[in-house]
C-alpha cells in the first residue's frame, strides 16, 4: 500500500498541504494508475491568496475547499503565510506547472484528459500544442463553454459524453468558478481520476499569454510579471495586502494555531466512499 504523511497548515481557514512537489505528483502518478473504478477522484486546488480572501467572503466557496482532496500553495503568498504562522518551508504547487507533467503521465498510463474552460479556441490549441509535445497524450475532448455557470445539461451531448468518460479533467474558468463547476459536476464524472482548477494554463500552453520568465517565478515575483502584462488585474492585485493583513491578524490573535497531520494512501483499498480521495486523520 501507498501511503504519504501529508501535514496540512491552516491557512484563513483553508487547509494547505505540505506536499513537496514530488510527493504530490507521486500521488498523482498513483491515482492514475489505481485501476479500482470505485477509487473517488482526487481533487485538486491551487490555492493563491486570491482565493484565500474570496473564501472569506463566499461561505459557499470555502465549504468548497473543504471537499477538496487537496489543496497545493499556488501562489507565493500562500506558502510565506505557511512559513510565516508556522516556520514550515513548504514548495509551490501550481496550476501551470502541473498541466504539462500530469498530461506525461496520462501520456504513461494511457488515461484520457479533457481540457475544459477559457477562450473559445484556446482550450484546442493548448490541447494540439500539448500533443506535439506529448506523443501518444489522448485529448478526449476540449470544450469553452459560453459561461463560467454554463449547466452540464446544456452542454452539447458529444462534450457531456466525453467528460463523462475522461480519466482526468482540466478547468480553466478562473478561481472561484473552476472549483465551483468542479464540486457541481463531479458525482458525474464517473470515470474520473483526477480533477484540477488550472486558471489561465491554457492561455500560457496556447501561446495566448506569455508565463513569467523563471527568474520571476522562482523569486516569488509572478504576480508583478502578470500585473505588467495585463494591467486589469489591478484590482485583483489589492487582494494581496488584504491577504497579508489578515495573516498579521491571524498571527497576533492565535499563537495556538496548530498543523493537522492526516496521510493520504493511495493504495488499492485506500479510498474512502465520500466522495473524495481518502484522507485519514
Ligand atoms: N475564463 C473563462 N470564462 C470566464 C472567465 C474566465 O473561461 O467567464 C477563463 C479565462 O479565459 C482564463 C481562465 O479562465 O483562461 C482564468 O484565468 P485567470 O487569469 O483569471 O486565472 P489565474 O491564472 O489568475 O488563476
Amino acid at each position: 500500500m501507498f501511503t504519504i504523511e501529508n501535514n496540512t497548515y491552516p491557512v484563513l481557514g483553508i487547509d494547505i498541504s505540505t506536499y513537496s512537489k514530488d510527493d504530490f505528483f507521486l500521488l498523482v502518478e498513483e491515482r492514475l494508475k489505481e485501476e479500482d473504478a470505485s477509487a473517488p477522484p482526487l481533487f485538486v486546488v491551487t490555492v493563491n491568496p486570491e482565493i484565500a480572501i474570496q473564501s472569506i467572503i463566499d461561505k459557499d466557496f470555502k465549504e468548497i475547499l473543504r471537499t477538496s482532496s487537496i489543496n497545493t500553495a499556488d501562489g507565493v503568498g500562500i506558502s510565506w503565510a505557511v512559513n510565516f504562522l508556522y516556520n514550515k518551508e513548504i514548495e509551490r504547487i501550481t496550476g501551470s506547472d502541473s498541466l504539462e507533467i500530469i498530461c506525461g503521465y496520462c501520456e504513461k498510463y494511457n488515461q484520457s484528459v479533457f481540457f475544459y474552460g477559457a477562450a473559445p479556441g484556446v482550450a484546442d490549441k493548448a490541447a494540439q500544442v500539448l500533443k506535439e509535445k506529448i506523443k501518444d497524450l489522448e485529448v478526449i475532448g476540449t470544450y469553452s463553454p459560453d459561461s463560467q455557470d454554463m449547466p452540464f445539461d446544456e452542454l452539447p451531448l458529444q462534450t457531456k459524453l466525453a467528460l463523462k468518460n475522461a480519466s482526468v479533467i482540466f478547468v480553466a474558468l478562473g478561481a472561484p468558478a473552476q472549483e465551483k463547476w468542479i464540486h457541481a459536476n463531479l458525482s458525474r464524472l464517473t470515470k474520473c481520476k483526477l480533477i484540477i482548477g488550472i486558471g489561465g494554463s491554457f492561455d500560457f500552453i496556447a501561446g495566448n499569454a506569455k508565463r513569467a520568465p523563471v527568474f520571476f517565478r522562482k523569486s516569488g515575483l509572478e504576480w508583478m510579471y502578470r500585473l505588467y502584462r495585463e494591467p486589469s488585474r489591478w484590482r485583483r492585485m489589492m487582494m494581496l495586502p488584504l491577504f497579508a493583513l489578515n495573516v498579521l491578524f491571524l498571527k497576533s490573535g492565535s499563537q495556538s494555531v496548530q498543523a493537522s497531520r492526516q496521510s493520504i494512501q493511495a493504495g488499492p483499498h485506500s479510498f474512502s466512499n465520500n466522495g473524495n480521495f481518502k484522507i485519514s486523520k
